[in-house]
């Protein structure tokens, strides 16, 4: 596995250097002097191409500090209902920009979590589902409280059996009504570098990355992040925190 990420990463990374490579190239040997358009052009092509390596760069590192565990994560007492908010914000210009319209229903629950995290986690699936949604339509986020084990409790209980106390956990969802996941890609979007149509993904500045974040991330906490959807009609993406 480590092999086959290995050629990976170094097939992602070659192809925007290359195209850097042959831009820069095209400049220094002077071919496009007197096309001032043209130089333009390549530079743009360059100084886009550097911002994707360094985008990819950064979020290697960031998979692979979480999943090696370098990086700990800094838990303290945080209300969900804040870091949506944060998250919201930091998302409304984009939203704006695409006409969406971003629907919140917070919840004012304490939870035990990297806040900075979160709302990385939040914001990655806020700006998938603002990038793969029509202009005009919504993206909800909400949050909602659940318990664990409580049939299994009452059930244990009636038999006399020792068992562990129901567990309440936060279920966050983030909904769009944008062009769906094919039903074969809906586990598959969540590793390295998959993604459900890479030109298009890469036009909007997509690495394959953010998904694996993620769900590095939510794992790091001890909660599930997975994905519903009806093509053509919107996704929902679903995570989850333990809180007790
Ligand atoms: P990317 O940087 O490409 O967005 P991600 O790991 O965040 O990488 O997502 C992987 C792929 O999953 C995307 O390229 C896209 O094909 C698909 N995807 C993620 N979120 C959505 C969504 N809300 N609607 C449709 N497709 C999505």
């Amino acid at each position: 596995m480590k092999d086959e990420f290995v050629s990976v990463v170094s097939h992602e990374l070659r192809t925007p250097l290359t195209s850097i490579r042959s831009a820069l190239g095209l400049l220094a040997r002077g071919s496009l002097n007197n096309q001032p358009e043209k130089s333009q052009r390549m530079l743009e092509i360059a100084f886009d191409n550097t911002n994707r390596l360094v985008r990819l760069i950064n979020d290697i590192l960031d998979i692979e500090r979480i999943n090696s565990g370098k990086v700990t994560m800094h838990k303290q007492t945080c209300n969900a209902a804040d870091l949506m908010i944060q998250a919201v914000d930091e998302m409304r210009a984009m939203a704006e920009k695409a006409e969406i319209h971003l629907e919140l229903t917070p919840a004012s629950v304490q939870l035990w979590a990297d806040p900075d995290r979160i709302i990385q986690t939040i914001t990655n699936l806020l700006s998938n589902a603002i990038k793969f949604s029509p202009p005009g339509s919504t993206v909800w986020l909400s949050v909602e409280l659940q318990q664990e084990g409580e049939v299994r409790k009452a059930d244990c209980v009636e038999k006399n059996k020792f068992t562990t106390p129901p567990t309440s956990y936060l279920l966050f969802q983030i909904k769009d009504q944008g062009r769906g996941i094919p039903e074969d890609k809906l586990e598959t979007i969540f590793d390295c570098f998959q993604q459900v149509d890479a030109s298009n993904s890469r036009h909007q500045g997509g690495t394959g990355l953010g998904l694996a974040i993620c769900r590095s991330i939510v794992q790091q906490h001890g909660g599930k992040i997975w994905a519903e959807s009806i093509l053509g009609k919107g996704s929902t993406f679903y995570f989850t925190l333990p809180i007790g």
